[in-house]
């Protein structure tokens, strides 16, 4: 649901006063279908606490993807999956440190701690999520050269993880994301989700970030720009 500042800035006070604040509620609640999927992004030990490149809080995120996704009859979830000595280790770049960047064939890329390596510990899902029903698993980081923080394409922006074309084949029409973390794999993969033609849903509160120089809100600028929608986890519908 919006907070209620939203619903004030939106609104203005004077609407406000005629509407019961259960109309309010009950015209928020998003009902997915069969043409919706979540996403389930990166939701691994690396990136939870006491993980190799652990997202601040990101196991708050476990309990909420888990009761959203009860809602949902499609659900994917992705993995980060680096060879070892992947292009985004910090560590093979002499003299770099992770979160300083370098400028690699495709562009810019931010440079991490060594994460989710293939077959790790580390590089497995939470062992608290508890969603049996996911159909798929999407690997993607796997091309030691390139990175991939979006489910759909790699960082090249032209190699395809397969993802949108079986989306596609399922009939699915709008795609919820969720995971960690919000200001890079999230924010990529709903980036791309637009580009591919889905409507997109971000649930902010099923998402953490890392917020390094400014990602934080570059990320939901770049969003809201695209069409991405932002929503909370209590807008969508559950039944209990
Ligand atoms: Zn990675």
């Amino acid at each position: 649901m919006l907070d209620r500042r939203q619903i004030l800035a939106a609104l203005g006070t004077t609407a406000l006063a005629t509407l019961a604040p259960g109309a309010l509620l009950a015209a928020a609640v998003i009902k997915p279908d069969d043409a919706s999927a979540l996403l389930v992004i990166d939701v691994q030990n690396c990136f939870l606490p006491g993980g190799s490149l652990a997202v601040k809080d990101g196991d708050q995120v476990v309990p909420v993807i888990n009761r959203i996704a009860k809602a949902f009859s499609n659900v994917v979830t992705t993995q980060d999956w680096h060879t070892q000595g992947h292009v985004s280790f910090a560590s093979v770049h002499s003299g770099k440190k992770p979160f300083e960047t370098v400028d690699l064939p495709y562009g810019k890329q931010v440079l991490w701690p060594d994460h989710c390596v293939q077959g790790t510990d580390g590089a497995a899902l939470s062992k608290d999520l508890a969603i049996p029903h996911a159909q798929l698993v999407i690997r993607k980081g796997f091309h030691k050269d390139v990175d991939s923080y979006s489910a759909f394409l790699e960082a090249d922006g032209k190699t395809s993880t397969g993802l949108a074309a079986y989306l596609k084949a399922r009939k699915i029409k709008r795609v919820f994301v969720a995971g960690l973390a919000t200001d890079f794999c999230v924010a990529w993969t709903a980036l791309d989700a637009r580009k591919a033609g889905f409507e997109v849903y971000v649930v902010e509160d099923a998402c953490r970030g890392i917020d390094t120089q400014g990602s934080l809100a570059k990320a939901w600028a770049d969003m809201a720009k695209a069409g991405v929608k932002r929503i909370q986890s209590a807008d969508i519908a559950v039944s209990a």
